[in-house]
């Protein structure tokens, strides 16, 4: 296998309601100060954001969300319509925020991302039929509980999903080998900066990196909505710092020689060297979308 040319890293923004925000608030745009802060920090960075859309609160953050792309360079894609992981993925929903995001951006989204990483084949089946040309559904790791998956098997660098006649490129968001801790800037707070700093040295992340971020994790989130116990515990850890861990995984990025770039970009170089490629499941309502592990 060729290696690509450089090292590229794609910091991914998953644009959705703050987590255990009943009314569907995100305080990114809600507050001025929070924003401000966040696009400096990508402004001095240099960073191409790829921010995934759920379709749905483009009626209430519209403006805000073009405001951002105003002054970051910004590639949109969808994350679905309403953030429901049960229905997210039928082919009905993948058409409405397929249609509402060209009623908003005027063009057809090239890329999506399921919630919680749940891509089915019947998703993929639409996304094809809809003339996406990759997704980024995919935690190559493993999480147990209610939003779980289990996915230590699976690729954690782009690779081709075919069927007859068309294929896609699958961009997991990366883990780190060998231990599949997520590169997402959950997992660095959770862990902590120092922690992470050292599993970064240890478990070197691939030339291709996928790094995962929602608004909530860039500061405090206010619930009111059923979170408790140990999960609080674990999403407050480090929230105050939210801002200042996401620079710091820039900086690191920068340090080792990555340059950011929009996910169809990263796509574009991967397509030039040599993937693997995964047989999409045959029936359309499978759950299950990768039958033959390629590891
Ligand atoms: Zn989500």
């Amino acid at each position: 296998m060729t290696s690509p040319p450089q090292k590229l890293a794609c910091i991914t923004l998953d644009v959705e309601a703050d987590l255990a925000n009943s009314r569907g608030r995100i305080r990114l745009f809600d507050e001025p100060d929070l924003l401000e802060r966040y696009v400096r920090i990508l402004e001095k960075h240099d960073v191409r954001l790829t921010a995934f859309l759920v379709t749905s609160v483009l009626e209430r953050y519209g403006a805000d969300i073009l405001e951002l792309a105003k002054r970051i360079p910004t590639e949109f894609g969808v994350h679905s319509h309403r953030h429901d992981p049960r229905t997210a993925c039928t082919r009905a929903e993948i058409r409405l925020a397929v249609q509402t995001f060209r009623e908003f951006l005027g063009k057809d989204p090239a890329g999506f991302r399921a919630p919680i990483g749940a891509i089915t084949a019947e998703g993929l089946h639409a996304l094809m039929d809809y003339g996406f040309r990759f997704d980024s559904s995919l935690y190559p790791s493993i999480r147990f509980g209610k939003n779980g998956y289990w996915n230590p098997h699976m690729p954690i660098v782009p690779f081709r999903v075919t069927r007859e006649g068309a294929d896609l490129m699958e961009c997991p968001i990366t883990a780190l080998p060998t231990v599949r801790v997520m590169f997402a800037l959950s997992y660095v707070k959770l862990l902590g900066w120092r922690a992470y700093r050292a599993l970064l040295a240890l478990f070197p992340l691939p030339d291709m990196a996928v790094f995962l971020s929602h608004p909530h994790d860039l500061y405090r989130p206010k619930f009111d909505d059923g979170v408790r116990g140990l999960e609080k515990r674990a999403i407050l850890r480090n929230a105050q710092r939210g801002m200042d861990i996401f620079e710091r995984v820039l900086i690191r990025l920068q340090e080792q020689g990555y340059r950011f770039v929009h996910m169809g970009e990263m796509c574009a170089a991967a397509r030039q060297t040599a993937l693997r490629q995964v047989r999409l499941a045959r029936g359309r309502g499978a759950v299950q979308p990768f039958p033959s592990p390629p590891i």
